[in-house]
């Protein structure tokens, strides 16, 4: 079996937008995004949701927010591609 890489840091920061419920008792539950970084680099992003009343409810979110995230903007490369099939060809001689 492979050791799982040692947890060098692991933080949580409340997702503010988050308005998914708690499955259990349907109450509004709070979100939080868990960063952790492993010792060979590598990070791991988790949405963790855990209920607002005291149900004890806690389990991983399925992201619904009200705010939409913002998605990246198209790159420069494949703008330049849509010009260029807009481009009309050379008309044929007459
Ligand atoms: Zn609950």
């Amino acid at each position: 079996m492979t050791a799982e890489p040692a947890v060098l840091a692991s933080q949580s920061q409340e997702i503010l937008n988050y308005f998914g419920r708690c499955p259990r008792c349907h109450y509004p539950a709070r979100a939080y995004l868990v960063t952790t970084v492993f010792a060979d680099g590598k990070h791991a992003v988790a949405t963790l949701a855990i209920c607002d009343l005291t149900c004890g409810w806690s389990g991983p979110a399925p992201l619904t927010t009200m705010t939409p995230v913002p998605r990246p903007k198209q790159p420069a490369a494949q703008r330049e591609s849509i010009i260029a099939a807009r481009r009309v060809p050379p008309r044929p001689p007459r």
